[in-house]
């Protein structure tokens, strides 16, 4: 059973919004926008014109328009979404820690058993966003523009805050009805830049749903709201409050610094003074500690920086100059960067060397030890690889990115059995991963069990938001003799519910 139309409006802030009045989504098809949410915010509060919508708030008691499950629903959906939209980090290793400070900070939160879900967004510009269901991005970007893990976790606390002040939609009942699936893909192409929610009607022309409009307003109140909250949450997680005015100003510079290139967000949403004053005077009221970088944070970020310098000498010259500062702790951050740099430019001796050097000094670092792993992988000498990872897994067994690497070298080494083993033994959470349902297709191709393989194939499709390709996998399974009766009938069940999926984005175009 599938989203019924929705009478929903949805509003959302994203990282650095100020403030106009209303926080509405205007629900009526080319209707003028209503003065009181128009140009930069007079802070005024909630003004509706009588003949609009009410927006009764979804996070009270007054009839709550939109029951958990279809929040749910609606967060699933605008994330498969996402993925149509951007390229969303795949990385094993860079996703568990992004889940693992968020969720810290989330167990932190005004309400932390709402359900939560971090991923990165490889992409340059600077941005970060809080979807619906508790889908919460941060753009790789982003991360590397930060020089402490606090002020990373600044962000992230910020847009909990937003999503546990439930800033992210008011429900409405109107004339024009949206279905779940419109919304989803609305929201996905706001939050993203692709389009602007404040650049005006004709630049939402491409996110309008039939004769529903969206129209999406910051709202400055909701902001502060954010920065306050989401400040204490810091404090309470045990990372620095003083972070955030220092990464907000930091943001303040790269908006000066982009010139006429400045990310669509930062230019319609500037960070102004006095938001970074407000921040900065109630960080002071904190009392003043060190808060040393997670081993985590300072992995990640050499990660993503070899992985997003397109010129690998850059990020070699950078860690180079890396390796002679800070604690022993950071050097060898740096010269595991170096390693990865090496890496990438199938320069795997130097590469292998300088990790093999890390696994002897820090054994219990998995990172250091999947990264050795997988140069051996990579230069194709399999036994030494796996050897590596059957070791590291057993050693360190819930450690789920040593697992998903290891089943890479495993199907590298054409041993699909194996690597069926450890798929099946990954978490019930990586179980809803796309790339769990890649591999698996894969495994299964090298199985020889076509029909299985065209299934996860499919399901791969439809969770990264591409549902007419799933639809062709799903048939091509139907067409293979290697299925048993239950399988079939999960299939055809599978195909029923893309269909029906398939009708809703149609119905949401028209
Ligand atoms: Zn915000």
């Amino acid at each position: 059973m599938k989203s019924k139309p929705l009478a929903l409006a949805i509003v959302l802030a994203c990282f650095s919004a100020p403030r106009p009045a209303v926080d509405t989504v205007n629900v009526y098809g080319n209707s003028q926008q209503s003065p009181s949410t128009q140009g930069g915010g007079s802070g005024s509060g909630t003004v509706l014109d009588s003949d609009k919508i009410q927006l009764p708030d979804m996070g009270d008691s007054s009839g709550t328009l939109l029951s958990p499950d279809q929040e749910k629903e609606l967060g699933e959906s605008f994330f498969r979404n996402l993925h149509a939209e951007t390229t969303i980090n795949a990385d094993p290793e860079i996703q568990q820690y992004i889940e693992s400070i968020g969720h810290q900070l989330a167990s932190h939160s005004l309400s932390p058993s709402s359900p939560f879900h971090f991923f990165v967004v490889m992409d340059p510009n600077i941005n970060a966003f809080a979807g619906p269901g508790g889908y919460i991005g941060v753009n790789s970007g982003l991360i590397l523009l930060t020089e402490a893990e606090s002020e990373l976790a600044s962000v992230l606390g910020h847009e909990i805050a937003h999503v546990t002040q439930r800033h992210l939609y008011r429900s409405a009942e109107s004339a024009n009805r949206m279905s779940i699936p419109s919304i989803a893909a609305t929201l996905a192409a706001i939050l993203i830049g692709t389009q602007s929610p404040m650049m005006g009607q004709a630049a939402l022309m491409g996110v309008q749903a039939g004769n529903v409009q969206f129209q999406i307003n910051f709202t400055r109140d909701h902001e502060k709201e954010a920065d306050r909250v989401g400040m204490s949450t810091l404090f309470d997680s045990n990372y620095d409050p003083r972070s955030m005015p220092i990464f907000f100003e930091r943001m303040q510079q790269a908006t000066r610094f982009y010139g006429n290139g400045v990310p669509e967000f930062l230019r319609t949403h500037p960070m102004s003074e006095s938001r970074v004053a407000d921040t900065r005077g109630r960080a002071e009221t904190y009392p003043f500690r060190q808060y040393p970088d997670s081993i985590g944070y300072q992995l990640t970020k050499a990660k993503l920086r070899v992985m997003l310098e397109a010129d690998k000498k850059v990020a070699g010259q950078y860690f180079m100059g890396q390796a002679l500062q800070g604690t022993p702790e950071q050097r060898a951050v740096a010269s595991y960067g170096m390693g990865l740099v090496y890496l990438e430019s199938l320069q795997y001796d130097q590469a292998s060397r300088l990790f093999a050097h890390l696994t002897a000094e820090y054994p219990n670092q998995p990172q250091y030890i999947a990264a050795l792993a997988r140069t051996a992988s990579e230069s194709h000498d399999y036994e030494k690889a796996n050897k590596l990872y059957a070791a590291a897994v057993s050693k360190f067994p819930s450690d789920q990115p040593l697992k998903i690497e290891y089943v890479r070298s495993l199907l590298k080494s054409a041993q699909p059995a194996q690597a069926l083993d450890v798929l099946q033994s990954l978490s019930d959470k990586l179980k809803k991963q796309p790339q769990y349902f890649e591999l698996l297709s894969q495994t299964y191709s090298d199985l020889h069990r076509p029909g299985e393989s065209h299934r996860y194939l499919a399901e791969y499709y439809y969770v990264t938001g591409q549902t007419q390709e799933a639809i062709m996998q799903i048939r091509l399974a139907r067409e293979e003799k290697d299925l048993n009766y239950q399988m079939l009938a999960i299939i055809n069940e599978r195909l029923n519910f893309y269909m029906s999926e398939q009708d809703e984005k149609r119905k949401a175009k028209n």
